[in-house]
C-alpha cells in the first residue's frame, strides 16, 4: 500500500468529506466558475485532477482492496456533496460506484480485482458500464453483442452507445451474450472487465454525440472487438441476468444519493432568489403560489432524505437485490421525477434569467431530464411496479388496494394511514397506461412509508408533516387519474389533420 492510500483511508470520514467539499468549492467557485464550466464539454484536466486527488472513489472501495471500506453511508454522503455542486459530477461518481466498482467488488475474480482497484486507488482511474446498443435500449436482454471462448481468452464483438464516460473511462464493464457454434446466441447476459488502454482491449469510439445536457460527460457510439483474459469475466451467483438485476437494482436504489445535494441546492437557490427578488413591491417569498412551489421542493428534499436513509440500510453489496425490483424501481422513478419537477419549479421562480444557457436553473432541467430515461425508462418501470404489486396481490388473494398496502412490508404504515383513501378494488388485467398510473401511485406510497420511518427516527417533524401532506395530495390526485376511464388511441395516424379554418 502506498502512503497516499494509507493516508486516505485513515482520515476520519467527516474530515475526508470536508476536504472533498473544500476542494469542490475551490475548483468550481474560486479557480473556475461552474456556471461557465457547465456549458463547456468535458472538464479542464487540472480540475478533474484536483478533484481526483482527494481520492473520492476510495470511499466506494473495500478496505481489503485499499479503500476506506465501502460503507454505504460514506458513499451516499460523498455523492451528495458532489451533486450539490454539480449533477454531472455526481453522475460520474454514481457511474463509477454503482455501475463499475460495486459489480467488480461483488462479482469480479480476484486476479482482475487486484489490478483494477490498485489502479483506482493509486492512479485515480475511472470505469463505466456498456449495456445499451443502437437497436436494443429498453429491450437490453435482446442485445446482439456476443462473446466466444478462445482458450484462456474471451472474444467480444458488438456495438454499444450512450455509455457515460465514452472515450474517457480507463475501464469498462462490457455486456454480451455467449455465442456457441451449435446453439448460437445464448439467452443469458455476461459481464466482462475491459482495460481499455491495454493492447487487444481497446474500445473504438466511432462517433461522439452532442448530448443535450450533462456536458461534462462524453457520450458516443463504440465498436467493441476485444480479447479479454477469462479472469476478467464476472462470476454470477446463479444466472447473469440475476446478477444484472442485483447490480441495476442497487444502482437505482443509490439514485437518491445523486439527487440529495441537487435538490438541496435547488432549494437553496430558489429560497435565496425568492427572498431577494422584488415583484410588485413585495418579495417573491410573500406570494402564496411561490410558497407552494418552495414547499413542494422542500418536500422533495424530505423524501430524498428518507430514501437516502433507507438505501444506506438496505442496499449494501452483502444483500442480493435481484428480487427487490418494486422497491428499487419505486425509488428510482419517484426521485427522478422529483428532481425534474424541482428543476422546473426553480426555473419558473427565477423567470427569464433562469433561461440563460449559463444559468443554474436551465442547466438543472436538461441535466436532470435523462435520469428519467436511463437505467430503465420511468414509463416502463412504473408499469413494472404495478405488475409486481398485482402479482403479489393475486398470490395473497387480495383485490382491495388499501388492505393489501396495509399488509405489505414496504407500505405498511403508509397503507394504514391511507386506508380510507385507497379503498378501491383492482381488477386485472389492466391496460399498460393504467399500470403506469397505478405504478406512480404505489411509488408515492412507498416513498410515504420511508418518510414516516425517517420521522420516527426523529427527523425535523415540521418537514415530515409538510411532506406527508404533499404526498397525500399526490396520491389522491393519482388515484383520481387512475380511476378515470380513458382508453383513447391515436386516431388514424395516416389521414390528413383537419384544419380549423374549414369551420370559420
Ligand atoms: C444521458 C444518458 C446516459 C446514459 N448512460 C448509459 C450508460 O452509462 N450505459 C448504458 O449502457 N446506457 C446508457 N444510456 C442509455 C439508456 O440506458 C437508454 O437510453 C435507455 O435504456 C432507453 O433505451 P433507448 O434510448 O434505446 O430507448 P427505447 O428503448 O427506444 O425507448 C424509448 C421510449 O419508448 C418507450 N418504451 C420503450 N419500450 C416500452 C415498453 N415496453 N412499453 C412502453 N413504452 C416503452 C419509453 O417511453 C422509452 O423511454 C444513457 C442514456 C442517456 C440519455
Amino acid at each position: 500500500m502506498t502512503s497516499a492510500v494509507a493516508h486516505h483511508s485513515s482520515i476520519a470520514f467527516p474530515d475526508f468529506l470536508q476536504n472533498f467539499q473544500t476542494c469542490l468549492k475551490n475548483v468550481f467557485h474560486s479557480r473556475e466558475d461552474i456556471d461557465q464550466l457547465s456549458i463547456q464539454r468535458g472538464l479542464p484536466p487540472y480540475v478533474l485532477r484536483n478533484i481526483m486527488d482527494c481520492n473520492p472513489f476510495s470511499a466506494f472501495i473495500p478496505s481489503q482492496h485499499g479503500g476506506r471500506g465501502a460503507d454505504p453511508r460514506e458513499g451516499i454522503a460523498l455523492v451528495e456533496a458532489a451533486s450539490y455542486e454539480s449533477l454531472p459530477l455526481a453522475l460520474i461518481f454514481g457511474i463509477n460506484w454503482a455501475l463499475f466498482i460495486q459489480p467488480v467488488v461483488k462479482y469480479g475474480q480476484e486476479a482482475a480485482q487486484k489490478t483494477v482497484f490498485k489502479d483506482f486507488i493509486e492512479k485515480q482511474k475511472m470505469g463505466g458500464l456498456m449495456i445499451t446498443e443502437p437497436d436494443y435500449g429498453s429491450d437490453a436482454l435482446h442485445m446482439q453483442s456476443s462473446w466466444t471462448q478462445q482458450d484462456d481468452h474471451c472474444h467480444l464483438q458488438g456495438t454499444k452507445h450512450w455509455a457515460g464516460l465514452t472515450g474517457w473511462a480507463d475501464y469498462w464493464l462490457l455486456t454480451a451474450r455467449h455465442r456457441t457454434p451449435d446453439k448460437g446466441l445464448g439467452r443469458d447476459i455476461d459481464f466482462f472487465i475491459c482495460a481499455a488502454n491495454n493492447p487487444g482491449q481497446q474500445v473504438v469510439v466511432e462517433e461522439k454525440f452532442s448530448n443535450l445536457g450533462l456536458y461534462m460527460i462524453p457520450y458516443g457510439r463504440n465498436r467493441i472487438d476485444v480479447r479479454l483474459p477469462a479472469t476478467h469475466r464476472l462470476q454470477p451467483e446463479s444466472t447473469g441476468i440475476k446478477m444484472m438485476l442485483d447490480i441495476l437494482h442497487r444502482s437505482r436504489m443509490q439514485f437518491p444519493a445523486m439527487a440529495m445535494g441537487f435538490i438541496k441546492r435547488i432549494l437553496d437557490e430558489a429560497s435565496d432568489h425568492c427572498r431577494k427578488r422584488l415583484v410588485g413591491g413585495k418579495t417573491l417569498h410573500s406570494y402564496d403560489q411561490v410558497q407552494a412551489r418552495l414547499a413542494e421542493i422542500q418536500s422533495a428534499f424530505t423524501i430524498c432524505s428518507a430514501m437516502c436513509l433507507n438505501t444506506s440500510e438496505r442496499a449494501g453489496i452483502e444483500n442480493n437485490l435481484a428480487a427487490q425490483g418494486l422497491e428499487a424501481n419505486a425509488i428510482k422513478t419517484c426521485i427522478t421525477d422529483l428532481k425534474q419537477a424541482a428543476a422546473q419549479s426553480l426555473l419558473q421562480l427565477v423567470g427569464a434569467k433562469g433561461y440563460r444557457l449559463d444559468h443554474f436553473a436551465g442547466r438543472a432541467i436538461v441535466d436532470s431530464r435523462p435520469f428519467q430515461i436511463f437505467e430503465g425508462s420511468n414509463d416502463i418501470l412504473y408499469a413494472q411496479i404495478a405488475e409486481t404489486l398485482l402479482k403479489q396481490m393475486k398470490l395473497a388473494k387480495e383485490k382491495n388496494l388499501a388492505r393489501y398496502l396495509a399488509s405489505f412490508e414496504l407500505t405498511r404504515n403508509a397503507g394504514e394511514q391511507l386506508k380510507k383513501r385507497l379503498d378501491v378494488s383492482i381488477e386485472p388485467p389492466l391496460p399498460q397506461r393504467k399500470l403506469v398510473e397505478l405504478g406512480i401511485l404505489i411509488s408515492r406510497v412507498v416513498s410515504m412509508e420511508m418518510v414516516l420511518t425517517l420521522g420516527a427516527r426523529g427527523f425535523d417533524q415540521q418537514l415530515i408533516s409538510a411532506s406527508l401532506v404533499h404526498l397525500q395530495q399526490q396520491i389522491a390526485t393519482q388515484l383520481t387519474r387512475y380511476k378515470h376511464p380513458n382508453q383513447t388511441h391515436l386516431i388514424d395516424p395516416d389521414r390528413d389533420h383537419p384544419s380549423w379554418r374549414s369551420y370559420c
